[in-house]
């Protein structure tokens, strides 16, 4: 027995404690559900128990099931699939009846989940099936059913438990969004019984089980005439949930992700017949949706290959470079955002600008984020004390001469950036890393200021910083292997997600995400409606239309942009009907969000209005509009093709990082797990037809690249070919 072990103390309580062995939190496996069996069982059949306690050996309970099993799980075909997940209902379902008569409803064993931590997933559909359910006072647990994120519900009976616990209206954030809570908020919204002193935690579980009478274990579902809270669908009120349920799911997910649809039909499906009916229509729609490619996508992309890539996938064998003391030269918005989150991560910053004030006001928009921590209650004041006090800000390189590694952060001008290279190296060691966070100057032109190129690293962050994932490490011509992993090292203690791309124009990320802006503008120009445009882009899933996205980078950084792009490409500049439209916005001081002003109207305070009425009579709209479906695959292919490119030319050199890259870094449609998961999906043959088509109409920018016709000649996929490790194409 490796996860699960089991004890039986002098009053007939007997303790289950989950403890995996080898892993610093629990996960589920199939063996696992095997060995809690076999303990509940023997619990059951052995006359001297009166009761169980359900527990863990680490500080949390459980992290929820191992989606690696899950993905081994699919393999073998949906009928043994559907059998596994029904397996799993029975256990746990033996938990919840516990050996009591079926009509009697007496006799059972009180069985009482004690949580010192974190439960999450099936970590918490377990409980679930408990009969009471107990969480240690710890603020920093984290109780809930998170599975949506990576596009599968919970379907180990926690979505037909919660709904039937709760009611539909309040169980709608946890299963909808995949809210998670401390214990406090767990217990205000009742999804667990008791808040506990850690230390008191099985004490207080004993005295529970030694005391529960018949009545205590059973659950509300399985009593006579249970009634759902808020009422069923055939309910007044209950219809009104689940009209207003539905509405909202298709308004946030505009029906792309089939784990949210799913989820909705198994609750209003379920809520229609008993408890162990219910059960199992969950499992027929859990299992469709683990059948779906999108899942099968998503949870490769957002939790096996992300987890990869932040375990070091891509690390090259370099000893540990844990940064100890940083240097962030800037302190902008990105430079003080830089230093925030490695202050919270332990780091110790020197936060430098050009005067003592720009460094202070850096230094406070850490103080700003820690104080809205503390009115969530996140934040604690002495942590706060803790973290600011670990920045400081000063104009003084000289603070500069003990730290391992610098990012600068100032404005985006080679000239700057190569004096600041130089006053930074006259003041630092000699082992010590150089990153620029620079977000469009080539990393190899950079890098000839400095005394030591092959300690000098592109570090991209997006912004705001202390929200998004994703961190972009650039590797120039000369770039050394130490400072790959000094890189690596640093985004793994400020627990965000690397990829690692060679220098290229625009890097990767801002190189797909400008042809999907500019294609959205470009319709604008050919009379395409802005509303279309911006809806065909929601519905396919990218969280802001190319319009909306443009005013909020703003129009002037679009026009610098354009202006760069077009003096290094000369005659072979593509994008002239894209800069018409947007140099007579600029022209009309239309900059776009920041000046309240651009595609879309916004009122005084700077809430978006909707689309400006303006637009139509710049650009009427055309008599005859494109289908919807020919929008998307502009959209789409626009970014795709600009991914594939990246890979080919070796900008890329794993297509794990391009399909993370591509959602943590822009949102690129989650549901698909990405640009090249999404050709998967669509199969290369389908995907050159469409460029082929696309090509003809609109031109060449949508020419099949060579690698995807020769995808599509041999019945490939990226993934058969390139997946599962770093396979360069280029
Ligand atoms: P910003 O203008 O907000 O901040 C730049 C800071 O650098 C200012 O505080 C300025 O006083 C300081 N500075 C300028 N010259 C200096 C010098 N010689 N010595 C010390 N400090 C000096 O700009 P930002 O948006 O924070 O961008 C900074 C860098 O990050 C740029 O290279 C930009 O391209 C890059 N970047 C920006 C974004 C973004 O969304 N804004 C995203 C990724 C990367």
């Amino acid at each position: 027995m490796t996860d699960f072990a089991y004890a039986v103390d002098g009053d007939g309580v007997a303790t289950i404690t989950w403890d995996v062995a080898g892993k610093s939190m629990n996960v589920m496996s199939m063996a696992g559900f095997g060995e809690l069996e076999g303990l509940i069982d023997q619990a059951l059949a052995d006359m001297a128990v009166k009761g169980v306690i359900l527990t863990s050996g680490k500080k949390d309970f459980a992290g929820g099931m191992d989606l690696n099993v899950i993905a081994r799980m699919k393999e073998g075909g949906v009928e043994a699939l559907f059998e596994g997940v029904m397996g799993i209902h029975a256990l746990l379902r033996k938990i919840e009846r516990a050996g009591m008569d079926p009509k009697t409803l007496k006799g059972g064993k009180p069985i009482v989940a004690a949580m010192p931590g974190t439960g999450v997933g099936i970590g918490f559909e377990i409980p679930l099936a408990c009969h009471r359910i107990l969480v240690a006072d710890n603020p920093k647990a984290k109780i809930g059913l998170p599975e949506i994120q990576v596009g599968i519900f919970p379907g180990a009976g926690g979505t037909t438990r919660l709904i039937r616990k709760l009611g539909a209206m309040v169980a709608a954030p946890f299963l909808l969004e995949g809210k998670l809570s401390d214990p406090k908020a767990a217990k205000a919204n009742g999804l667990i019984d008791e808040v506990v002193a850690p230390e008191a935690l099985l004490a207080r579980a004993k005295e529970w089980v030694l005391a529960a009478t018949d009545a205590d274990l059973v659950k509300p579902w399985d009593a006579k005439g249970y009634k759902m809270p808020g009422g069923t669908p055939y309910h007044p009120a209950g219809y009104m949930t689940f009209v207003g349920a539905n509405a909202m799911v298709l308004g946030k997910t505009m029906g792309v992700y089939p784990a949210a649809r799913a989820m909705m039909q198994a609750v209003y499906e379920g809520a229609l017949v008993p408890f162990d009916t219910a059960l199992k229509i969950e499992a027929r729609h859990f299992v469709s949706v683990l059948m779906n490619p999108s899942s099968t996508a998503m949870i490769r992309s957002l939790f096996i290959n992300k987890e990869a890539l932040e375990k070091g996938a891509n690390r090259p064998a370099a000893p540990d470079q844990t940064v100890r003391k940083l240097g962030v030269i800037g302190a902008g918005m990105m430079g003080a955002g830089i230093a925030y989150v490695s202050a919270l991560a332990g780091i110790e910053v020197v936060l430098i600008d050009a005067t003592q004030e720009s460094a202070d006001r850096g230094r406070a928009h850490s103080e700003g984020l820690l104080d809205k921590g503390i009115q969530r209650r996140a934040m604690t004041v002495e942590k706060k004390a803790e973290v600011l006090g670990r920045i400081n800000a000063t104009t003084d390189y000289a603070a500069l001469s003990d730290v391992d590694l610098i990012v600068e952060a100032v404005f985006e001008d080679p000239k700057v950036k190569a004096e600041v290279t130089a006053k930074v190296e006259a003041v630092v060691g000699a082992e010590c890393i150089f990153a620029s966070n620079t977000s469009t100057l080539p990393i190899t032109g950079l890098a000839s200021s400095s005394k030591r190129p092959d300690q000098f690293i592109g570090i991209h962050f997006f912004s705001p910083v202390d929200r998004m994932a994703l961190v972009e490490i650039i590797k120039g011509a000369q770039t050394g292997d130490r400072a790959v992993a000094k890189a690596l090292d640093f985004v793994r203690q400020i627990r965000k997600t690397p990829i690692v791309v060679n220098d290229a124009r625009y890097f990767y990320a801002n190189r797909c995400i400008l042809p999907y802006t500019n294609e959205g503008i470009r319709m604008v120009s050919e009379g395409v409606s802005p509303v279309l445009v911006e809806n065909a882009a929601k519905m396919v899933g990218m969280p802001v239309g190319p319009l909306q996205l443009t005013d909020e980078i703003s129009i002037d950084l679009g026009i610098k942009i354009a202006k760069a792009t077009k003096a290094a490409l000369g005659n072979d500049y593509p994008d002239d009907d894209v800069d018409a439209v947007v140099f007579a916005l600029a022209d009309q001081g239309r900059m776009g969000r920041k000046a309240k002003a651009g595609f879309y109207a916004y009122d005084a305070a700077g809430r978006r209005e909707g689309l400006w009425e303006g637009l139509g009579q710049m650009w009427p709209v055309a008599a005859q509009q494109p289908d919807l479906v020919t929008v998307q695959h502009r959209l789409l292919m626009s970014q795709v093709l600009e991914a594939v490119r990246a890979f080919e030319e070796g900008v890329l050199t794993d297509i794990r990082e391009g399909d993370v890259g591509a959602i943590l870094g822009w949102g690129f449609a989650p549901w698909s797990g990405g640009p090249f998961a999404w050709l998967d999906i669509i199969g290369a043959a389908r995907a050159v037809e469409i460029c082929d088509g696309l090509e003809a109409a609109h031109g060449v920018r949508y020419a099949a690249p060579a690698l995807l016709r020769d995808l599509a000649a041999k019945g490939d996929g990226f993934y058969d070919r390139f997946g599962g490790g770093r396979k360069s194409a280029a």
